[in-house]
């Protein structure tokens, strides 16, 4: 029987592919968890969609899964203190603020169908300021472009918007509308780990910029949409209660987008620690402390978290890593399986000269090159699949060690060791060779729920499960595996030119 004392935090992540629940005691362990993926909409190049209604059923289909375990296992569902939620950032939702309905599929943050939008936006007047208001560049991945298009092309979007009735939302926000009840309750609300990525917050202020909002409008009135408040990561009340399925009236009160509870989740809570998330794409973030640096190398700045007073990250964001695995099964019909491609990349001792710049959506950081193209270099007879496979999962160790050095130069510091998760994280021979290219330890901790865990921790913040850092110290740190480098850096080097070169040489194919 269960110990009637205990205390638990219930997660939800909604990635990319797929929405989790997870139950989480207070020790940092997974005690239940459900899973569910998605349908992904891909309706023309370089689009990528969701369903923002089946995203809702999801999550709600992934507590009800997940309780179900826990309570088998003989918990109450009255241990549970509170609710986290971490989501896919970027991704933009916009609804009718009388109906509670989405007028669109979600833009997904992988989607690149603003790059001509973002191109205007750069030419304009006061586009070199940008960056350092709101700690991005101008690009089609923040939500600003996304909520630009659907205004421009989605006539149902611009009547609702002419009408004064238009809701703009991260996912974040648009799960805790809905699982709120929608427009009875309304409650409308982000936390700066995720409006940090709509290029509409003042990174420092932690509000709406008007310049931004000015800067951004395009032909539109932005302030004519409703855009939600910001509040902390942490916070007992503002995110409401759920209002229907089997967690009815459970408090939600933490909220952080992926990669920040990622980080949270490794306990990156000091200045100067760094956490790399393989995943769907891969993200590196540093916490730089209390203030934020606006990089001047190629990455952007983001709020770490707000657990009272927000802490700030440089982040390296990288557009395709385990999708580039995906690619291989799904397209080139490599494998069935993601730790085949691992295999089949295990299967030569080395990349036989082959590198794969993966930019299927152009290349993210530090490079930024939207016109880039995914190329292969160095093929010979001497090709299999075996030098694909490890070309692709190298290309994602190379954009993370162009990553660190624009780190270390932006910071002035060089970073000591690199705590990674993620799905991809799971191949041995790419966290290798991510320490062979970077020369510094890779520590993976045994359980890889990080993210799900750091929203947990927000909760449990607010909630007071957890009070101090302190206490979590010794949470998930029996089991890690470090990696060292085992190859020489002149030889790490040679390797790096390589993929320099290569990156050069892929821009600009179909201009
Ligand atoms: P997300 O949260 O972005 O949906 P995950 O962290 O679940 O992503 O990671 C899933 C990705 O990791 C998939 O693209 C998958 O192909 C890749 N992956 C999982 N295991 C392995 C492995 N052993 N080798 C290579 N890639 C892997």
């Amino acid at each position: 029987m269960a110990n009637k004392e205990e205390v638990f935090v219930g997660s939800i992540d909604q990635g990319t592919t797929s929405s989790r629940f997870l139950i989480f005691d207070k020790q940092g362990e997974p005690v239940a968890t459900h899973q569910e993926e998605f349908t992904q909409i891909y309706p023309n190049p370089g689009w990528h969609e969701h369903d923002p209604e089946e995203i809702v059923r999801s999550v709600e289909n992934c507590i009800a899964g997940a309780l179900k375990i826990f309570e088998k296992d003989g918990h109450s569902k009255d241990s549970i203190k509170a609710i986290g939620i971490t989501n896919q950032r970027e991704t933009t939702v916009v609804w009718d603020t009388t109906t509670g309905k989405a007028l669109h599929n979600a833009i997904v943050w992988t989607d690149t169908r603003t790059a001509a939008i973002a191109r205007e936006l750069k030419a304009q007047e006061g586009s070199d300021g940008v960056m350092d208001i709101c700690g991005e560049p101008i690009s089609s991945y923040p939500s600003a472009t996304k909520l630009l298009w659907l205004l421009k092309n989605v006539d149902e979007v611009r009547k609702v918007y002419e009408a004064g009735n238009l809701a703009f939302g991260t996912i974040d926000t648009w799960l805790t509308y809905k699982l709120n009840g929608g427009p009875d309750k309304n409650v409308f609300v982000s936390d700066p780990t995720n409006a940090s990525r709509t290029m509409f917050m003042d990174i420092r202020k932690l509000e709406y910029s008007d310049k931004m909002l000015k800067f951004l409008s395009y032909e539109f009135d932005l302030k004519k949409v409703h855009m939600p408040k910001i509040v902390r990561s942490a916070d007992k009340e503002a995110y409401g209660k759920i209002s229907s399925g089997p967690l009815q009236g459970f408090p939600i009160m933490g909220c952080l987008g992926d990669q920040s509870a990622a980080l949270v989740g490794q306990k990156g809570f000091e200045a100067g620690s760094a956490k790399n998330t393989y995943g769907t794409g891969c993200f590196l973030l540093y916490n730089t402390g209390d203030k934020p640096i606006i990089s001047t190398h190629g990455l952007l700045t983001t709020v770490a978290y707000d657990f009272g007073k927000p802490v700030y990250a440089l982040e390296g964001s990288i557009a395709v890593a385990g999708s580039g695995v995906k690619f291989l099964m799904n397209n080139l019909g490599f494998s069935e399986a993601s730790h085949k491609i691992t295999e089949l990349a295990e299967s030569v001792p080395d990349n036989g000269g082959l590198v794969f710049v993966t930019a299927f959506s152009g290349l993210f950081a530090p490079y930024w090159i939207d016109d880039a193209h995914g190329t292969m270099f160095g093929i010979t007879h001497h090709t299999e699949r075996g030098h694909i496979a490890r070309a692709t999962l190298e290309a994602v160790c190379f954009q993370t060690k162009a990553i660190l050095d624009a780190m270390g130069k932006d910071s002035g510091h060089d970073l000591k060791e690199l705590a990674v998760d993620g799905g991809m994280s799971n191949s041995d021979l790419c966290m290798q060779t991510q320490a062979d290219l970077v020369g510094i330890p890779i520590i993976r901790p045994k359980m890889r729920e990080t993210t799900a865990l750091g929203a947990a921790i927000a909760a449990g913040f607010a909630s007071g499960v957890w009070e101090t850092f302190d206490e979590l110290k010794s949470v998930n740190t029996q089991g890690q595996t470090t990696y060292e480098a085992k190859i020489d850096r002149p030889a790490a080097k040679k390797m790096f030119g390589r993929w320099e070169r290569a990156v050069n040489m892929s821009k600009g194919w179909l201009a």
